[in-house]
């Protein structure tokens, strides 16, 4: 995660989940730089420090929880393998197809030559506008894969568990290298 960017999340519980403060470098964070948000309205309910701010994209955290109750983490990075695979993507509205590779097991799809097709959303400078685009399209169809791409921006990958979260983060990354170099 090159600079401060980047958010990561771990629910709480039903209600709340814990979420990285805004502007800090994700390889030296402490115990302390993390905020308590309610998943209904993203309001803070808990901070160590007053000037603790949450990170911008917390919405989309407090979307993907609200929608998909069964999901423990929220991982959400940037990479220019993921900027190079979007911008070869120019139709707005339309997915991005993975390549069909023996990753795709990371995500659970098993099919022989699967169709697999990663959920792609236009950037925006006020993310609340991203992650209200983000529920209206979930709630119609839920994808199959377990992330989403911003476009010339990055992905978000959640899980069940915070390892399989970090899991499949690292899948998408190799599949947007993969789709990046090709
Ligand atoms: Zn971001």
């Amino acid at each position: 995660m090159a600079g401060t960017a980047g958010n990561l999340s771990a629910r709480a519980d039903p209600e709340h989940f814990w979420i990285t403060a805004s502007g800090l470098p994700k390889g030296r964070l402490e115990e302390n730089d993390f905020l308590l948000v309610r998943i209904a309205d993203g309001a803070v309910v808990e901070r160590t420090r007053a000037e603790q701010s949450p990170s911008a994209e917390t919405a989309i955290h407090a979307t993907l929880y609200g929608l998909f109750p069964d999901t423990g983490a929220c991982l959400h990075g940037h990479s220019v393998a993921a900027c190079l695979a979007t911008a070869r993507t120019p139709a707005k509205g339309k997915g991005l197809r993975l390549p069909p590779l023996e990753m795709l097991k990371g995500f659970d799809v098993w099919e022989h030559r699967p169709k697999a097709e990663l959920a792609l959303f236009e950037n925006h400078v006020d993310v609340t506008r991203i992650a209200r685009d983000v529920r209206a399209r979930f709630r119609r169809a839920p994808p199959k894969i377990s992330a989403l791409l911003v476009r010339d921006h990055g992905p978000t990958v959640w899980g069940r568990t915070l390892q399989t979260a970090y899991n499949r983060f690292e899948v998408l990354d190799f599949l947007l290298t993969y789709l990046a170099r090709r």
